[in-house]
């Protein structure tokens, strides 16, 4: 093989290489990006303080409601019962009546609004935890597989780089100089002449010059300094 073989033989494993190295990083990511599991998890964790919060709320409504019940029932069994004979106890009495059933309606409509909010939050807790179950098998199948395509990736990677240095020691080390240049300036270190013209910058070769290339020599563009490979 020419050294130009060489040099874009070795072009293709530099580009193959940056290709795994992006994948390699790519995947890496993957791994360590879990934002909408923790996402999850912390709405979840705010809906089940709040849903606590409004429990307690309910309960102690429903206590005071049974309280102002009771009283009310035993001010009913007071009047009702006949053993309060005494017509001015007995007006006070419904009067007491009276004030009761007046506050527990509003405490029942307070409570019936807890109530329902507390289903809403439930409702709202139960949706979130089954996304957070979702995300987690997600993200549990994700860690397998993108697992799994890192361990490949980086094995690849060990291979070409043992290609790539085994190819180097074959490489005079003033043309692998070029070749380090040329790729920093252009990206592109190696083109291919094809019809005449360099394929980097598309510029018409002398034919002397693609002789040589052609020969075995090594040949940079005139235009863009690129090294001329002709199979
Ligand atoms: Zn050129």
């Amino acid at each position: 093989m020419s050294l130009a073989g060489h040099l874009y033989k070795l072009q293709q494993l530099d580009l193959e290489l940056q290709r795994k190295q992006q994948e390699l990083r790519d995947l890496e990511h993957q791994l360590s990006d879990n934002k909408a599991l923790v996402a999850a998890e912390s709405k979840l964790a705010s809906q089940r303080t709040q849903l606590e919060d409004e429990g307690k709320k309910q309960r102690s409504s429903e206590w005071e409601l049974e309280d102002l019940q009771e009283k009310g029932r035993q001010i009913g069994n007071k009047l009702y019962s006949g053993t309060t004979k005494n017509p001015k106890e007995l007006v006070n009495l419904e009067l007491e009546l009276k004030g009761f059933k007046s506050q527990i309606r509003p405490k029942e409509d307070a409570l019936l609004r807890l109530m329902s909010q507390v289903e809403e939050i439930e409702a709202e807790a139960r949706t979130t935890s089954e996304e957070l179950d979702r995300l987690t098998r997600e993200w549990d199948e994700s860690q397998r597989t993108v697992g799994q395509r890192k361990g490949e990736v980086e094995t690849m990677l060990v291979q070409l780089r043992d290609n790539r240095e085994r190819l180097v020691q074959q490489v005079a080390p003033e043309a692998l100089s070029i070749y380090e240049r040329t790729r920093l300036a252009q990206g592109e270190a190696v083109v291919k002449v094809e019809r005449g013209k360099c394929q980097g910058c598309h510029i018409t070769v002398p034919t002397s010059q693609w002789q040589k290339a052609r020969a075995g020599d090594l040949i940079q563009c005139s235009s863009c300094s690129r090294i001329l490979y002709l199979e």
